[in-house]
């Protein structure tokens, strides 16, 4: 998900500068002062250099703990043990990739200082919405020295609302507090930054880039805030004619995670629009939820197991096949009179 137009692409890691080009592995903006290549001779961002790096030393790791293992095994049975004995080489086994973890990480920001690896995580974790990398980002934070945050804090802001809009659903009741003590200001001036300085990338992030349970991010701050003005224009955004003038193919590809938002807080909705007297876009959400094409249906076990994405994928191909079977019978019938005019 991209912000262009929204935030000014800056370097994820040198957050003062624009970017000049995109990491080829991780898509992450980079600026002139990353100079790291992969196997291609692409450019990459230091964690993903750092990544190749690491990989090498979990190569190593992994061969030196077999070594380990078979060594200690083979003195255990020398030494005449019980061959129940064999279970403290394999309990190592299992325990050596968790004890390994946090050194491995350490790995991939090798070099880097705090403030530098805060963007890219904040990034890591608005994509794959692993809280891993959420927490790892407060840990960043936290350790960023008073001066150098104060100089970031703007920037860091701006990536840090929309990657916790779009993962609201996976952060914890202390989120608020958390985030407001790491970035070191206070939670009502925080809740207050949301629907005065962020106002406008908020609504414009939960409608035109809408992903699962924004919608509720947006409840959750309306309410915070007793901000229903914030409401209003988050549900006028959403009827918009820009979105209501696309073709059903394009709506339904374009705004499909907003149009599921519509269609499962539908009943939110409409109470909102009662409450606020919103009756003409209480019709227009009407009508959107009405395009809507739910995602397909599985048909038997086996495509129940398939991701929805996949099952999608499956259902465009049998589509096409029936297209191009239904071409091919017209085929048939319209040759011989090609021939005909030939002659
Ligand atoms: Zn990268
Ligand atoms: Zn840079």
């Amino acid at each position: 998900m991209s912000f262009d137009g929204e935030i000014k692409e800056n370097c994820a890691f040198h957050i003062h500068n624009e970017s000049t080009e995109k990491c080829a592995e991780c898509k992450l903006a980079i600026c002139d002062l990353d100079q790291d290549y992969n196997m291609k001779q692409e450019r990459i961002c230091p964690i993903c250099a750092n990544r190749y790096n690491a990989k090498k030393t979990l190569r190593l790791f992994n061969y030196g703990l077999y070594a380990i293992i078979i060594v200690a095994s083979v003195v255990l049975l020398a030494l005449r043990f019980p061959i129940s004995y064999l279970f403290i080489p394999l309990l190592l086994l299992m325990v050596a990739p968790y004890v390994f973890r946090p050194y491995l990480l350490k790995l991939y920001f090798k070099g880097l200082e705090p403030q530098q690896v805060v963007i890219p995580l904040l990034k890591y974790f608005e994509i794959s919405g692993n809280p891993q990398y959420y927490s790892l980002f407060l840990k960043n934070v936290r350790d960023i020295p008073e001066e150098e945050l104060t100089k970031h804090k703007e920037i860091i802001m701006k990536h840090t609302i929309p990657a916790i809009a779009f993962n609201f659903s996976k952060l914890d009741d202390k989120w608020e507090n958390e985030l407001s003590e790491v970035l070191r200001i206070d939670k009502n001036e925080f809740r207050k930054d949301l629907t005065t300085k962020y106002r406008k990338i908020l609504i414009q992030t939960a409608v035109h880039g809408s992903q699962p349970n924004i919608s509720k991010f947006m409840f959750f701050v309306a309410e915070e805030t007793k901000d229903d003005d914030f409401l209003k224009e988050y549900i006028q955004e959403i009827c918009s004619d820009e979105i209501a003038k696309l073709s059903d193919k394009e709506l339904n590809t374009i705004y499909k995670d907003l149009l599921e938002e519509l269609y499962l807080f539908e009943e939110q909705f409409y109470e909102i629009c009662d409450r606020l007297n919103l009756s003409k876009e209480k019709e227009k959400i009407q009508n959107l939820v009405k395009r809507f094409v739910p995602p397909p249906v599985p048909k038997n076990q086996i495509e129940a197991l398939l991701p929805p994405e996949q099952l999608e994928q499956k259902r465009q191909m049998e589509e096409k096949q029936i297209d191009m079977i239904e071409e091919e019978e017209v085929q048939i019938e319209e040759v011989p009179f090609e021939e005909e005019k030939e002659e």
